[in-house]
């Protein structure tokens, strides 16, 4: 089954360039020129991801993105001609999912959709996933997840967390040493992210690691990456 991506952007030999690379990747893909245009595409025929530029003729994507997000969490990438708009896109006012700012090449940006496709995965916010069971990417590393009792317990001993630390231990240990942005954790961690800050990830990972300090002092289980996130420690 191909994936629906509905492209909204005015500028025709850009919007050209997209649909190409979209498409020769393998996406069904549907072209929009106006904000309008999009918006009655996807209430009538849907889509698994719109792409949306910032500036559209009729509309911005600040004001479309959240009308959307009123009926679906669709996954959204925006596009950008100014630097200085991508700490609102990623701000959680938008709630965006990934964004890129032009130039870019239309290959990047297919990379990204596949990518934002894959770490979309709704089931992950409602915690149905949980009662699929345990997770396998656990051995090897000195937690033991109990889904069923939302309990970790690290190198023996039982941490106390709080649900949100619960949530965000559960997805750096399912990657160890995949860097996860802090928006990236919003959206999986959160069942509603508006209702979140990204320091509060940051709050949240403090949280975590004092507790984990507390079992063992020398272990740093949880690196930061410098203006990207964090991730689980690879090496055990
Ligand atoms: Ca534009």
């Amino acid at each position: 089954m191909k994936k629906r991506i509905i492209v909204i952007e005015d500028e025709p030999s850009i919007l050209d360039n997209i649909l190409y690379s979209l498409e020769s990747d393998g996406f069904e893909v549907c072209g929009c020129p106006t904000g309008g245009e999009g918006e009655d595409e996807f209430n009538l025929n849907g889509a698994d991801l719109i792409v949306m530029d910032v500036g559209l003729p009729d509309t911005s994507g600040f004001e479309l993105c959240p009308r959307i997000r009123q009926s679906s969490d669709v996954p959204v990438i925006f596009l950008t001609a100014r630097a200085e708009e991508v700490d609102r896109i990623v701000g959680l006012e938008m709630g965006a999912d990934d964004y890129m700012v032009k130039p870019f090449s239309p290959r990047e940006l297919s990379a990204r959709v596949r990518a934002v496709l894959r770490r979309y995965r709704p089931e992950d916010a409602n915690g149905t996933e949980a009662s699929r069971g345990s997770i396998p990417e656990t051995s090897g590393l000195p937690f033991q997840i109990d889904e069923e009792r939302v309990k970790v317990t690290y190198f023996g001993q039982v941490l106390s967390l709080s649900s949100t630390e619960f949530r965000l231990l559960r997805i750096l240990c399912r990657h160890p040493g995949r860097v996860y942005s802090r928006s990236q954790l919003m959206d999986i961690a959160w069942s509603e992210p508006d209702a979140a800050m990204e320091r509060t990830v940051d709050a949240h990972i403090k949280s975590l690691r004092g507790k984990m300090r507390e079992v063992r002092e020398e272990v740093d289980a949880i690196e930061t990456h410098r203006g990207m996130g964090y991730a689980l420690k690879e090496n055990w």
